[in-house]
């Protein structure tokens, strides 16, 4: 069995989580304070999920990049895949914050928004 750990996120309190795993499985959590914590350690241990941010290429808008995030968080293995998809997107058209560019990317639920607008 291995021990890690982790800092809870999910408020400011920060709480030092320990994890007792087995391989990649979440036998015992441990230190947390709230349920929260549990759930986000199982989470971050077995299924890490992360909100992409990054750029996409911008066409005929006065800028090179457009700032774009994911409209939720998606799992972390899968990051490379919506990247391969993000790298062939360019935007040529004016755009507002919020507005998705790629529906349910990938599948993974979520939609690439962009993050500022542009005319
Ligand atoms: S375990 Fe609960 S109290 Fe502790 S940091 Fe996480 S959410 Fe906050």
């Amino acid at each position: 069995m291995n021990t890690k750990t982790i800092t809870c996120i999910e408020c400011p309190v920060g709480c030092r989580i320990g994890v007792d795993m087995e391989g990649c499985r979440v036998v015992k959590v441990s230190g947390n304070k709230c349920p929260k914590g549990e759930k986000y350690a199982i989470s971050e241990i077995e299924n890490p999920m992360r909100v992409l941010t990054t750029t996409v290429a911008a066409e005929g808008l006065g800028i090179r990049r457009l700032p774009i995030r994911t409209s939720a968080p998606i799992s972390k293995a899968n990051i490379p895949e919506v990247m391969r998809v993000i790298r062939s997107v360019k935007v040529s058209r004016p755009v507002r914050v919020g507005e998705s560019i790629v529906k349910n990317v990938c599948g993974t639920g979520a939609d690439i928004v962009v993050t500022r607008s542009v005319d």
